[in-house]
């Protein structure tokens, strides 16, 4: 029922961070990754790490938010790889300011790689699972879909956009045969957040906010990832499942 073996997963933004952990967990259980960033050698790098734990990767760095690049991507995504069963749009940025001071080029860098991006990553892959009558699309939001921090409002909005468009692709592509979640994570240490571990009182805040008492590990995506691109979640759909350590747990 949780098997994924031989599934070909794209999942965005899986050079380093959150992407990676899953793209690893899933290489472990015997499915086909296809690793995507920005940076062409750190893409390189991933992928050939995969590999040499035995892990079947395949590099395709483009940038998510460039819709030509997008579909060139998949097109030869689909052609030299396989077709994508499960897509992971996960790519995402930070660029904090408080909503007074923000630059709309701040805002719109935002909305467009964490919702926009996702956005047309899916329309171009779901066309193919459309003709397939099959696929799975699990979209990376975060406990700010939910609840907003100080500085971080292009973000929670962009957040909780895709929290919706999550069931709205779920909403219209379900008839298809596409099963479509979202996770949100809590926080959790990658270079996303490194700046804020490394800040004692951030840091303290966390751990005393958190039920759990600590900071998310990457690892601990996995599972999770696991069961919305298996066959166990086959009647799980539109939901966000949130893996956050219990922080909406409590105040
Ligand atoms: P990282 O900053 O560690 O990694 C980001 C990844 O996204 C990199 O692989 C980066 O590639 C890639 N990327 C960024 N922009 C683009 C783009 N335009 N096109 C293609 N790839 C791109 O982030 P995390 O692993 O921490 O975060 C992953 C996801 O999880 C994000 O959506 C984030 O919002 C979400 N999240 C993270 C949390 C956390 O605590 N870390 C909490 C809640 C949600 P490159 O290396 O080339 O820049």
């Amino acid at each position: 029922m949780f098997d994924i073996a031989g599934r070909l997963f794209l999942i965005t933004g899986s050079s380093r961070g959150l992407g990676y952990a899953m793209a690893r967990g899933f290489t472990e259980r015997g499915a086909m990754v296809v690793i995507n960033g920005i940076s062409p050698d750190r893409v390189a790098k991933s992928t050939e790490e995969l590999r040499a734990r035995g892990g079947k990767a395949y590099g395709y760095s483009f940038d998510v938010t460039e819709e030509s690049a997008v579909d060139k991507a998949v097109e030869l995504i689909e052609t030299e790889v396989g077709p994508i069963d499960v897509l992971v749009n996960n790519a995402g940025i930070h660029r904090r300011a408080p909503l007074e001071e923000m630059s709309i080029a701040d805002w719109r860098e935002v909305i467009e790689t964490n919702l926009t991006a996702a956005f047309t990553v899916s329309k171009l892959v779901a066309r193919r699972m459309i003709r397939r009558r099959k696929g799975k699309i699990i979209n990376i939001t975060s406990i700010n879909a939910e609840m907003a921090r100080p500085s971080l409002g292009n973000y929670c909005a962009a957040k909780a956009g895709l929290k919706m468009l999550t069931k709205s692709m779920a909403a219209e592509w379900g008839r298809y045969g596409i099963n479509v979640n979202a996770i949100g994570p809590g926080y959790f240490i990658t270079d996303m957040t490194e700046k804020l571990v490394k800040d004692p009182e951030f840091d303290a805040w966390v751990r005393g906010e958190v039920p759990l008492g600590r900071w998310g590990r990457p690892e601990e995506l996995i599972g999770t990832a696991v069961f919305l691109a298996s066959d166990a979640s086959s009647y799980v759909h539109g939901h966000t499942i949130y893996v956050d350590g219990g922080w909406q747990a409590s105040l």
